[in-house]
C-alpha cells in the first residue's frame, strides 16, 4: 500500500464512526502500516460508539456474527486476533451443565459462552486508554463532526465542517447510522437488503429470581421460534431507553439495559431482553420500516413513552397502573420508572408476544422464578440489523474505496464482532495495491 502523508484535509484513510468497528480497523491499519495518514471522524463530542455502553464482550461464535457474512471458521480466527489486542479478563462459569440438562429437556439449548464484563464505567476507562492509544499511533481523531454525504467519483467526503479527500473510507456509523448508510447505498446504487429485525422484550426482576445469573454473568439461551435471550445486566443493572427517528418523521423509543462494574453498588436487580428474529419475505419490506411502525405504535400507546407490565397483571389480561408498581406485591421499583405501565398485548404483534412469553415459561421451568408477579416486562425492545449492502469482496468493499462495517450494516452484532469487522475491511485495504 503505498501512503500520502495527511495534507490539510487529504488522508489515506477516513473512518467514519469510532465505535468498536471504526476502531478495529483504525489500530489494525496503522500497527501494520504506521504511515498511512488516518482520520477517524465521530459526530458525538466524545464517543467510541457502543463501547460506552456495558460493555460485555462475547469471544465465541455465533455470537454477535450474522451468518450470511461470517462462517464459523473465519469469525474464530477474527475473534482471536480481537482477543490479542483486547486482552480481556475472561469471566468464571458455574454449573452450566445443571442448566443446561434442563434446558435440553425442554428443547431449549444453552450456549455456554467465553466473555467479559466492564460494565458502562469499565467501558468508559476503555475507551479513555484506546483514544490515547490511537493517538500515540498517529490517528487524528475528530469529534463532534458529522458525515453529511460522500462524493464517490471525486473521492471527498463532505462534513457538517468540511470536505475531506480520501483514499479509502470505511463507514461504520452504528445502528444509529442506518438512515445515513441508506441513503449514501441509495445514491451511490449500491444494492441492499433490509428484511431481517429483532423484536421483543426487556425482562427486569430481582437477581434472586433469575439467580443463573450469579453463575454465569449473560447466559445464551436459544428457544424454539429464533427467539432467544440477549444482552444480559446484573449486580448494578439498569434498564434505558434509546431514541430513534426525529420530530418530523415520529420519534419512538427502544428499551435497552445496561450495569455498571463491581466498582459501584450493587441494586440487586438483573434485566435482559428476550429478542424474536424476524424475518420479511414476499412482498418484501423494509424492516426498518417496520420497526419503526411497531415503535411509534408503542409510543402512541405509552404517550410517547415505551410501556412497561407487570407479570401479575399480564397473566391476568390485565393492564397494570402506576399503582400495579407501589403495591405489596410489588417488591423493587422498576429502573426505568419514566416508562408509562399499561398493556403489551395491546401494541406487541401476537406472533412476537407468543414467542417471548413462551420462552419465559420455558426460562421459569429452568431457572425457577422468574414469573414472579413482580417481573416487569418492558415493550419495546428492537434491534435493527437490516442493512445488508452487496458486498464486492469478502472484505467488506461495497464500491472501489469504500467498506461499510459494524452494526449499521449488518456485518456484526456485538462489540466484538464489530470489531472483527474493521479488522476484515482493515485487511481488504491493506492488501489493496494502490
Ligand atoms: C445500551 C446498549 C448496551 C449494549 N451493550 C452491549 C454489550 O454489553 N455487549 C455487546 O457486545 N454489545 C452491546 N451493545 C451493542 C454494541 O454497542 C454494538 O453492537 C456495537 O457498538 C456496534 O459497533 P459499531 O462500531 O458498528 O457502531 P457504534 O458502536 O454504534 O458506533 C458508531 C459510531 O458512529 C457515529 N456516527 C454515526 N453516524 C455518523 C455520521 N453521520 N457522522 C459521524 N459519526 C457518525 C456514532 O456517533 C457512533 O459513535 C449495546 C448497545 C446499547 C445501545
Amino acid at each position: 500500500m503505498i501512503c500520502f502523508f495527511s495534507v490539510e484535509n487529504d488522508f489515506d484513510l477516513i473512518i467514519v464512526g469510532s465505535g468498536p468497528a471504526g476502531l478495529g480497523a483504525a489500530f489494525e491499519v496503522l500497527l501494520r502500516a504506521p504511515k498511512t495518514s488516518v482520520l477517524v471522524v465521530d459526530r458525538n463530542e466524545f464517543s467510541s460508539g457502543g463501547l460506552r455502553n456495558d460493555c460485555k464482550m462475547n469471544f465465541t461464535w455465533p455470537i454477535g456474527f450474522p451468518e450470511i457474512c461470517w462462517t464459523k471458521d473465519q469469525a474464530e480466527t477474527y475473534l482471536d486476533r480481537v482477543e490479542a489486542f483486547l486482552s480481556p479478563r475472561i469471566l468464571e462459569k458455574k454449573n452450566v451443565d445443571v442448566y443446561r440438562k434442563r434446558a435440553e429437556k425442554l428443547g431449549v439449548s444453552l450456549l455456554s459462552i467465553r466473555q467479559t464484563h466492564l460494565g458502562t464505567d469499565g467501558g468508559l476507562e476503555l475507551i479513555k486508554g484506546l483514544t490515547l492509544k490511537l493517538k500515540a499511533l498517529g490517528a487524528e481523531l475528530s469529534l463532534g463532526e458529522m458525515m453529511l454525504d460522500i462524493d464517490m467519483e471525486r473521492k471527498t467526503a463532505i462534513t457538517d465542517r468540511r470536505e475531506l479527500r480520501y483514499r479509502d473510507l470505511i463507514l461504520a456509523p452504528g445502528r444509529g447510522g442506518f438512515a445515513f448508510l441508506q441513503n449514501i447505498m441509495n445514491k451511490a446504487g449500491i444494492a441492499y437488503r433490509d428484511n431481517v429485525v429483532d423484536i421483543g422484550l426487556r425482562i427486569e426482576t430481582k437477581e434472586e429470581r433469575y439467580s443463573i445469573v450469579r453463575d454465569y454473568y449473560d447466559p445464551k439461551f436459544f428457544f424454539p421460534k429464533k427467539t432467544r435471550t440477549f444482552c444480559t445486566n446484573s449486580r448494578s443493572a439498569y434498564v434505558v431507553q434509546e431514541k430513534y427517528g426525529d420530530q418530523e418523521s415520529g420519534l419512538w423509543y427502544s428499551v435497552n439495559g445496561h450495569a455498571w462494574s463491581s466498582s459501584r453498588p450493587e441494586n440487586g436487580l438483573t434485566n435482559f431482553a428476550i429478542l424474536k428474529t424476524v424475518t420479511l419475505t414476499a412482498p418484501l419490506a423494509s424492516g426498518q420500516a417496520y420497526a419503526r411502525m411497531l415503535g411509534m405504535q408503542a409510543a402512541l400507546l405509552g404517550g410517547g413513552r415505551p410501556i412497561m407490565q407487570r407479570v401479575g397483571d399480564f397473566r391476568l389480561g390485565k393492564r397494570s397502573f402506576a399503582e400495579s408498581f407501589t403495591g405489596d406485591l410489588y417488591d423493587f421499583e422498576p429502573t426505568l420508572p419514566s416508562c408509562t405501565p399499561g398493556d403489551i398485548a395491546l401494541s406487541a404483534p401476537a406472533k412476537i408476544l407468543n414467542s417471548v412469553w413462551n420462552a419465559m415459561k420455558l426460562l421459569d421451568t429452568i431457572v425457577p422464578g422468574l414469573l414472579h408477579p413482580s417481573t416487569i416486562m418492558y415493550y419495546p425492545e428492537i434491534k435493527l440489523y437490516a442493512n445488508r449492502p452487496a458486498f464486492v469482496d469478502e472484505y467488506f468493499r461495497a464500491a472501489e474505496g469504500l467498506y461499510l462495517i459494524g452494526d449499521g450494516a449488518g456485518t456484526s452484532r456485538g462489540i466484538t464482532s464489530a470489531w472483527a469487522s474493521g479488522l476484515r475491511a482493515a485487511d481488504g485495504i491493506l492488501r489493496s495495491p494502490t
